[in-house]
């Protein structure tokens, strides 16, 4: 299994991780809008 990450700004599937955030999360780009997120998981 592998973690599905969807953008929730566009919806898009095309997120990729973008390294750690200063707190330790992971920090995920997408790379449709470009927007970056960081989740909790
Ligand atoms: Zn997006």
């Amino acid at each position: 299994m592998k973690p599905y990450l969807i953008c929730p700004t566009c919806g898009s599937d095309d997120v990729m991780k973008n390294g750690m955030t200063r707190r330790g999360k992971q920090n995920h780009k997408c790379r449709d809008c470009g927007r970056q997120e960081s989740r909790k998981s």
